[in-house]
């Protein structure tokens, strides 16, 4: 039977940046990514992959910001990678002010204005809107994918390969596949982004209490300007991104549709969904909202608190539960897999001291 140091279940943004923290910070690690479909192809295909620099708690600034810094290097290092930097715009109502000041990092630089763009509705004495910097925005499911090619083949990858079974066994843990195949792997870390339920984990994750969401963004179908920006309407929790590379707007808004089944869940935007967003659009942008007729559903899994999970499922700390980033696992992916790894150090030292298993 196949044996590996590390074993990571999911191949999406979370699975493949855990991946690559493992494959850096333990070298000569054995590291087997197992994905059910192809790598991306889960929540990371759909997102619309917005990265701001802000957080609600003092962990998720943190992890904002190192997540920032870290997809900075990565483009500076590869500029031909779907990272797009762009500018940034919030809108909040007035006495939302020292809360949304207080979100945001000190390097997004926020600057009061008086004016918005002439497409908005101007501001009232009810409104407030700051101009900022650190945004950026990328085709995550390309990004995935990008990020697992310059793992090969160091790291491997088992496609259209689902985890059926986990047991605890004295090397660690074995898994079992679709395939029919089974590998014992030292640790073990579930990424499975909104697929909580699967057969092989339900149990152990019940009591983390993560649950599922719906996800949709729209497209509008109206080419940005060249100097648009992100305009983030705080108070709705939603946002207007410009698609430059596609010619057209994404407008993400939260929808309040929960314990989706990701399975179950076609991909189709329903009359309900544009209903609620455009209710929003109405408000805030009402010249886009007429355009707003498409766009992409799936769903995410939240935490109970509404920072990422990344737990130890049991005692030796060999097996990892990393994700439930509450709509934020692009922008939180690369700090979720520094903590996910944080948590696996003492595997990662004893493969280190023992030059790896092979
Ligand atoms: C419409 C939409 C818009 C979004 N916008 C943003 C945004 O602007 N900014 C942001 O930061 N985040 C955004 N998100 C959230 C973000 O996309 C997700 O948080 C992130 O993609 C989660 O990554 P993941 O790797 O945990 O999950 P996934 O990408 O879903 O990867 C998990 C993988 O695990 C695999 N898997 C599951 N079970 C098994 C099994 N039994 N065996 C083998 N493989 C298995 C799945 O096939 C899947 O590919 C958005 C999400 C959606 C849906």
């Amino acid at each position: 039977m196949t044996h590996v140091d590390f074993a990571v279940v999911g191949g999406g943004i979370i699975g493949c940046t855990i991946a690559r923290e493992l494959a850096l910070r333990a070298p000569h690690a054995s590291v087997l990514v197992l994905e059910q479909d192809a790598v991306g192809s889960g929540a990371s295909r759909r997102s619309a992959g917005l990265h701001f620099p802000r957080g609600a708690t003092e962990r998720v600034r943190r992890m904002a910001g190192y997540s920032q810094a870290y997809y900075r290097a990565l483009l500076d290092a590869d500029p031909a990678l779907p990272i797009h930097p762009v500018p940034l715009l919030v809108v909040s109502d007035r006495a939302a002010v020292d809360q949304v000041e207080a979100a945001y990092l000190d390097e997004a630089g926020l600057s009061r204005v008086d004016a918005l763009p002439d497409w908005l509705p101007p501001l009232s004495d009810e409104t407030a809107a700051w101009t900022g910097e650190g945004c950026q925005y990328a085709d995550v499911g390309a990004l995935t994918r990008a990020l697992a090619r310059s793992l090969r083949p160091r790291t491997s990858f088992r496609e259209g390969v689902f985890v059926a079974s986990l047991d605890r066994v004295a090397s660690g843990y074995e898994l079992g596949f679709s395939t029919g195949e089974r590998v014992t792997a030292g640790s073990v870390v579930l990424a499975p982004g909104p697929w909580l339920a699967a057969p092989a984990w339900r149990e152990r994750l019940a009591p983390l209490g993560a649950r599922v969401k719906k996800v949709v963004a729209l497209h509008i179908e109206v080419p940005p300007a060249a100097e648009d920006g992100v305009v983030v309407f705080h108070d709705e929790d939603a946002f207007l991104l410009p698609l430059h590379e596609q010619r057209r707007w994404l407008f993400s808004y939260t929808s309040q549709v929960w314990d989706v089944d990701p399975d179950r869940l076609t991909g189709s935007v329903c009359a309900a969904d544009l209903a609620d967003a455009r209710e929003v659009l109405f408000a805030r942008a009402p010249r886009l909202a007429g355009s707003a007729r498409s766009g992409r559903v799936f769903c995410d899994a939240y935490s109970a608190n509404r920072e990422p999970l990344v737990r130890a499922l049991d005692e030796e700390g060999r097996l990892v539960f990393a994700g439930a980033a509450n709509g934020s696992g692009y922008r939180l992916a690369p700090a979720i897999a520094a903590e996910a790894a944080h948590l696996l150090r003492r595997a990662v030292e004893n493969v280190s001291d023992q030059g790896g298993q092979q």
